[in-house]
């Protein structure tokens, strides 16, 4: 992977602490205020699990992050983003290149759609996720390098991501709003372009 997963993995903890309050404001906006708190909680147990393990192996890292986030986090995040990292690790195979990143991105996006049922447009992180992978596939079949395919990932999940608040949410808690989910930013979009531009810092 031209993507270091265990910096992939420190990077998206480092930058969910500091957006925490973020993340929770959003989530108070639209849901139960608690995106911030379990997303940090979450990371943290990971970052340590790393710390205690030693692992390096990119697909162990991806599949110890998984455990550790679905075990960790309470609500609809932490089997989203657990299943994220745990199709990601059965994905990564030994090349070292952005097109293997890529596939297990998608494989991972492929795995968020599978167990929470949302389409493009629902409102939720799929919205940043699914223009993120397919941002990196164009880049890859153009034959980009693994710094520029994940700018153009980082800007299309930034887009997508901006692009929830015009959106009425059609999953999760956001849901139970209706219409005054309108007008507010998703906050599983939001992580989830931090995820993204977690994995462009962490370009090795
Ligand atoms: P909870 O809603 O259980 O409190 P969080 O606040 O941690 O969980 O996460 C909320 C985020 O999870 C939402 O902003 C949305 O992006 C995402 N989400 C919720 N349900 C789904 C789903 N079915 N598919 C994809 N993402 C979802
Ligand atoms: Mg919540
Ligand atoms: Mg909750």
């Amino acid at each position: 992977m031209a993507v270091d997963a265990t910096v992939w993995v420190r990077e998206f903890a480092a930058s969910v602490a500091e957006h925490e309050e973020e993340l929770t404001a959003l989530d108070a906006a639209i849901g139960d205020a608690d995106h911030g708190g379990n997303m940090r909680r979450g990371m943290v147990a990971a970052v340590a699990a790393l710390d205690e393990s030693g692992i390096t192996d990119p697909g162990e890292v991806c599949k110890q992050t998984a455990m550790v986030l679905i075990r960790t986090i309470g609500g609809a995040s932490g089997p989203l983003y657990g299943t994220f990292f745990l199709r990601c690790a059965g994905a990564l195979g030994s090349g070292s290149e952005i097109a293997e990143f890529a596939k297990a991105f998608r494989a991972g996006v492929d795995g968020v759609v599978a167990r929470g049922k949302a389409e493009l447009g629902d409102k939720t992180m799929v919205d940043a996720l699914t223009p993120a992978a397919d941002a990196l596939e164009e880049q890859v079949t153009a034959g980009a390098s693994a710094a520029a395919a994940l700018d153009a990932a980082v800007r299309a999940a930034e887009a997508g991501r901006d692009g929830t608040t015009a959106l009425l949410a059609r999953k999760g808690r956001a849901s139970y709003l209706g219409e005054r989910s309108v007008g507010h930013q998703d906050p599983g979009a939001t992580s989830a372009a931090l995820l993204v531009r977690a994995a462009r810092e962490a370009v090795r």
